[in-house]
Formats: structure tokens, C-alpha cells, sequence
């Protein structure tokens, strides 16, 4: 059996697994999940070789942090062969990226995880905040919780690509040590990529999330919050529609695509059912086996071309 493959993050010395569990649907942002399933889904990515799990208190507020603390103490999993990041700074009650806020969020995060120390601890989009609170006021409080040990490392998270460069070019070298970004590595969009030599130059590591489009690269479609125009979402449904055709799956082709630039740690994906998990790992043992569809791969570019790399706004600054 093909194992997924463990990928370096940067500068932290922890290797994750090129398929990371995006455990946002265990906060029912994407429809209900029985705890059952949450449990049955956790066990499945663990047992895939699945090593790294991201929450936020944000999803479901504080729903997902709960279920996945839930779920990893139930399976009695020991504590050093998972890893874990969550995030502070966004709730459901909206931002607030003041030292005084992050550094009470770590407490209530661990409780609800039922942890001692999360692996990495990153400001949650950013663009909604001010950029100069992150580094002034939101990153040195996080190097405290560093120092305190309820943290191992510092991650940044937002969909604008400038906000990373922005934060990264007035820190100190090693401060952040994870970039997070979402809905740019993916066959309808890409833009990460240029992006990719400037993170390696500072030895920040990267995760990229979302290689479904959070929903838009799947047969069902994505959620009614989904902030993609109309013309986005049609061409997306029409490529599901092409591959279904010949009877490929889109997103199996859409996480193959992700997977495929080894200077992505780790591809995070929203998971809430066992068949998810399954599908997903079987994705990426097939990519280490037998490469990707390029055929089908690009007959979808073909169709998805008048939208590539579509965005929407998102954050009170665009950079
Ligand atoms: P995604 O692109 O991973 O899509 C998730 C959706 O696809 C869910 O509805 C899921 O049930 C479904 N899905 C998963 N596997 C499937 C399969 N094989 N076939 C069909 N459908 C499948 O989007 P996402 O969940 O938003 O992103 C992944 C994770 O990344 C999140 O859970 C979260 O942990 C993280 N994330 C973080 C940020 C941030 O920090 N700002 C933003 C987006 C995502």
C-alpha cells in the first residue's frame, strides 16, 4: 500500500502529510455531522496516514474545535504523532486580533481541544484586521504563548496574497512561521504559485487549503455562502459535468492538481464523512502511482480559462 507522503513546513522541523484534514465541516459549515461521523473520519485520516488536522474557534463557533478535541481524545491517540493548528483572532462574534483577545483565545482553544499545546497557532484573515496590529501587537503576543509553551508555532491566514508579503516583510526573520492560504492553489486558480519562491527565500512554510474551492470543484456544488460570482460557479459545474461525462471524478482531479507541487506542505480539505477521507488519500496514492490526468486536467483548464484565477473580495484592505 502507498503511504502519503510527509512534506517538510518551512523552518519547523515538522513534517506533514501532503493530505491534511480541514476540519471546518465538523463545525457543520457545510451541512450537519453526527458526532459518529466526526469520530469515524478523525480515526480514518489517522489510520490513512493523515498527521495534521486545522481548526479554528471560528468554524461553527467553537463547534469544530469540540468535535475535533472530542474526537482525537476518544481514539487515544498519543499526543506527539498528530499535529494540530487552530486559530485566533476571528469568531463568531467577529475580529479581534488585540494582544489581550489572542492570548485569552489560546486558553479557551485548548480547553475546547482538550490539549495542552496546539502545533501552530495562526491569525485568522488577516485582511479583516489591521495589518500593522498583526505585527505590532497580534505576532508578539503570539511569541509569549511561544515562550509560555501553549504554542509551537506562528502561522498567518487570509485569501489576499499581499497580506503574507505585507506581515512577512516587517517581522523578524523566523517570527511567522506558516503561511495559510485558501482558494489559490487549485485548478481554477493558481496565483499562489508566484507567490511560492518569496516563502522558500524566508523559510516560511505553507499550507494551502480549499482544492475543492470550498465546494466548487465537487459534482454536489458548492454551499449557498459560497462567495463566487455566478460566472465562476457555472464554469465550475460545467467542468464536474464534463468529467462526470467520462466518468472522471473532479475532485479527485482538483486535489491531484493541488497535491502535485511538492512546495506545499500540506493540501488542507474539508472532511466530514469516512468516504471523504477514503477518497481523498486513494487521490493522492494514485497521484504517487501513476502521475496525473493531464488529459483530463487540462480539458477542464480549457473550460475554466474565461475564469481563471476569478477571486472576490474579502478584508477591509486589498493588497
Ligand atoms: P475544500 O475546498 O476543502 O472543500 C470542502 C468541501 O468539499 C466540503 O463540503 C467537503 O465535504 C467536500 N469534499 C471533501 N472531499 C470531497 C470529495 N472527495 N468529494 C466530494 N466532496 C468532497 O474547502 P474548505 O473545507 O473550506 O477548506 C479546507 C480546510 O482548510 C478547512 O476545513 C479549514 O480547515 C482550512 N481553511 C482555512 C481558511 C483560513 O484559515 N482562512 C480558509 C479556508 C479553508
Amino acid at each position: 500500500m502507498t503511504t502519503l507522503d510527509l512534506r517538510p513546513l518551512g523552518n519547523t522541523g515538522l513534517k506533514l502529510s501532503s493530505v491534511g484534514f480541514g476540519a471546518s465541516p465538523l463545525g457543520n459549515v457545510f451541512g450537519p455531522v453526527s458526532d459518529h461521523d466526526a469520530i469515524a473520519s478523525v480515526r480514518e485520516a489517522l489510520r490513512l496516514g493523515i498527521n495534521f488536522f486545522d481548526t479554528s474557534p471560528y468554524y461553527g463557533g467553537t463547534l469544530s474545535e469540540k468535535v475535533l478535541g472530542k474526537a482525537l481524545k476518544a481514539l487515544g491517540v498519543p499526543r506527539n504523532e498528530y499535529i494540530v493548528s487552530t486559530k485566533c483572532g476571528r469568531y463568531a462574534e467577529g475580529f479581534d486580533f488585540s494582544a489581550e483577545r489572542v492570548t485569552k483565545s489560546i486558553d479557551e482553544s485548548l480547553e475546547r481541544l482538550q490539549l495542552d499545546y496546539v502545533d501552530i497557532l495562526q491569525c485568522h484573515d488577516i485582511e479583516f484586521g489591521s495589518l500593522d496590529q498583526i505585527v505590532n501587537e497580534t505576532i508578539p503576543a503570539l511569541q509569549k504563548l511561544k515562550e509560555a509553551g501553549k504554542i509551537r508555532f506562528i502561522g498567518i491566514t487570509g485569501l489576499p496574497l499581499g497580506v503574507f508579503t505585507y506581515v512577512l516583510d516587517r517581522v523578524p526573520p523566523g517570527t511567522v512561521d506558516v503561511i495559510l492560504s485558501y482558494c489559490h492553489y487549485s485548478i481554477n486558480d493558481s496565483t499562489l504559485e508566484d507567490l511560492l519562491p518569496y516563502l522558500k527565500s524566508k523559510g516560511v512554510g505553507v499550507i494551502s487549503a480549499s482544492p475543492l474551492a470550498m465546494g466548487l470543484l465537487t459534482e454536489s456544488g458548492p454551499p449557498e455562502w459560497h462567495p463566487a460570482s455566478p460566472e465562476l460557479k457555472a464554469a465550475c459545474q460545467a467542468a464536474a459535468a464534463h468529467c462526470k461525462e467520462k466518468g472522471r471524478n473532479i475532485s479527485k482531479l482538483a486535489m491531484q492538481y493541488s497535491l502535485s507541487n511538492k512546495d506545499i506542505s500540506s493540501i488542507l480539505v474539508g472532511m466530514n464523512s469516512v468516504k471523504q477521507v477514503e477518497e481523498n488519500v486513494a487521490a493522492a496514492n494514485e497521484l504517487a502511482t501513476f502521475g496525473k490526468d493531464e488529459k483530463t486536467v487540462s480539458e477542464i483548464e480549457e473550460i475554466l480559462k474565461p475564469v481563471k484565477n476569478q477571486t472576490w473580495l474579502s478584508g477591509i484592505q486589498q493588497i
